[in-house]
C-alpha cells in the first residue's frame, strides 16, 4: 500500500503540539470532532466525563473535576461491504504530564523531543495511525466492512474513559486498541487484573518523651505487618507493590494512624486472590500482636484478558501485522489498558504497538518506521476483515 509518508508524519507532529495531560482533553476532542467532521463521517462526544465524576470517592472527583467538560469522542464510518464484521480502532487523547512548550525533532529517523517535555507518542502515535488510515480509506476508495472510532479520556489516570463508555455505544465485533509501547508486530493478547489496596493501621498518640509508653506507634505495628511480606514479581503471572506509605505528623507524637497503599496485579484469578489474602493477613496478625485495629479495604482497577490464537480479534490483528509487512508476536502486558475494559464490556479487544518508546519519561522517541508501519496496520486489519465476508463472531 502506498501511503503518503510526509502527510503521516505532519499529522503526528500536528497533533504532539496540542497540550492535553489528563483532565484536560478539550482541545484534542475539538480538533477529532472537527477531523472527522470534515473525513465526512457521523461523529459525536459522550458524557462520560460527567459520569465518571459522579459515584467515586472524593479525592478522584477532585482529580476528575476538569473532565466535566470533554467526554469521548466517537466517531461511526459506515461500509459498503455487507456481512463483514464491523470493528472498532481506538486511542486515548490524553498524555501523562503535559508537553507545552513541546519541541519535536526528527534525527535519523527518530522522533524526539529537546528533552525538556514528554513526546506523547503514547498516545499521538495511535490517533495518527487512526486519522491516517481514515484518511486513506477514503482518498483510495477502499471498500471496507462498518468501522468505529474511539477517542478515550483519562487512560492515563485509571482508564476512565473507557470505564464509562456506555455499552450502547459499542457497534462493532471486535476492538483494536491501537497504544501499546513496542514495535507494530506486537499484539497485546493477556493482561492481568489488578486490585488496589489501603490498609489503615491505628496506634495511640502519647507524647514521645513524657509518656511513651502509653502510646502505641503505629508505624511499629505497620514495620511488623510488611516486614514479612514478599513484594515484586510473586510468580510469573503475579505481582505485587506497596506503593505509598502515610503516618505521623511530628517527631514528637507517638503515631497513631498509618495508612499503607498497594495493589496485586495476575493473570491468574486464584494467584490474585490467594495474594490478596496472604496481604491482608500479614496486617491483621501484626494488629493483633500489638493489639489493635485494622481497616482493611480493597477496589477492583480493572479486569484481565486473555485471548489466543483461535480468537478473531487476534487473527485479524495477526494479518493485519502481516500485511504491514512484519511478522506477528503475541505477547502479555503486565499494565492494564483501555483493552481491559473493552474486553470487559464483553467486546473482544487486543492492544497494538505504535512504536513509543520510554513513554512516560522526557527520553520519549518514536522511530519514523514504525508510526508509518502502525497505519499501514490499521489499514491491513480493515482490509482482512473486508475480505472476510460470512466470518462468524466468537
Ligand atoms: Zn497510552
Amino acid at each position: 500500500m502506498q501511503l503518503n509518508q510526509q502527510q503521516v508524519i505532519d499529522r503526528f507532529l500536528e497533533l504532539v503540539k496540542i497540550d492535553t495531560p489528563s483532565h484536560e482533553e478539550r482541545p484534542m476532542a475539538d480538533y477529532l470532532l472537527r477531523t472527522l467532521q470534515e473525513f465526512g463521517l457521523d461523529v459525536h462526544e459522550d458524557n462520560a466525563g460527567e459520569r465518571a465524576s459522579h459515584g467515586l470517592d472524593k479525592a478522584t472527583v477532585e482529580m476528575l473535576g476538569r473532565t466535566r467538560k470533554t467526554g469521548n469522542v466517537i466517531a461511526h464510518l459506515k461500509g459498503d461491504l455487507e456481512g463483514v464484521p464491523a470493528l472498532m480502532f481506538t486511542a486515548h487523547m490524553d498524555t501523562v504530564v503535559s508537553a507545552k512548550g513541546i519541541s519535536p525533532q526528527i534525527q535519523n529517523g527518530v522522533i524526539k523531543t529537546d528533552g525538556k517535555t514528554i513526546l506523547g507518542a503514547d498516545d499521538r502515535a495511535g490517533i495518527t495511525a487512526i486519522l491516517e488510515a481514515i484518511r486513506f480509506l477514503k482518498e483510495q476508495d477502499i471498500r471496507h466492512g462498518d468501522l468505529q472510532f474511539v477517542f478515550t479520556i483519562a487512560e492515563e489516570t485509571g482508564l476512565y474513559g473507557s470505564l464509562f463508555l456506555e455499552p450502547d455505544e459499542i457497534k462493532s465485533q471486535y476492538a483494536f486498541v491501537m497504544d501499546s509501547g513496542g514495535p507494530p508486530d506486537t499484539i497485546i493478547t493477556m493482561a492481568p487484573t489488578e486490585v488496589d489496596f489501603i490498609a489503615r493501621i491505628y496506634g495511640k498518640a502519647a507524647h514521645s518523651g513524657v509518656n511513651p509508653e502509653d502510646g502505641l506507634n503505629a508505624i511499629s505495628v505497620t514495620a511488623d505487618a510488611i516486614s514479612g511480606l514478599k513484594l515484586g514479581r510473586i510468580d510469573e503471572e503475579t505481582t505485587t507493590n506497596i506503593g505509598i506509605i502515610q503516618g505521623g505528623e511530628r517527631t514528637n507524637i507517638v503515631c497513631d494512624r498509618c495508612e499503607v497503599r498497594g495493589e496485586v496485579r495476575s493473570r491468574n484469578g486464584q494467584k490474585l486472590s490467594e495474594q490478596l489474602a496472604k496481604i491482608r493477613s500479614a496486617f491483621e496478625l501484626a494488629c493483633e500482636k500489638w493489639g489493635t485495629r485494622l481497616d482493611f479495604e480493597e477496589q477492583k482497577i480493572y479486569l484481565g484478558f486473555n485471548l489466543n490464537e483461535d480468537d478473531e480479534v487476534v487473527r485479524l490483528a495477526m494479518e493485519g501485522v502481516r500485511r504491514a509487512g512484519l511478522e506477528p508476536k503475541l505477547a502479555p502486558r503486565g499494565g492494564g489498558s483501555d483493552t481491559n475494559n473493552f474486553n470487559a464490556k464483553g467486546i473482544p479487544a487486543v492492544n497494538l504497538g505504535v512504536g513509543a518508546t520510554n513513554d512516560h519519561t522526557v527520553e520519549e522517541s518514536l522511530k519514523v518506521q514504525d508510526l508509518l508501519d502502525a497505519t499501514r496496520l490499521v489499514i491491513g486489519i480493515i482490509q482482512t476483515a473486508a475480505e472476510r465476508t460470512g466470518v462468524k463472531s466468537s
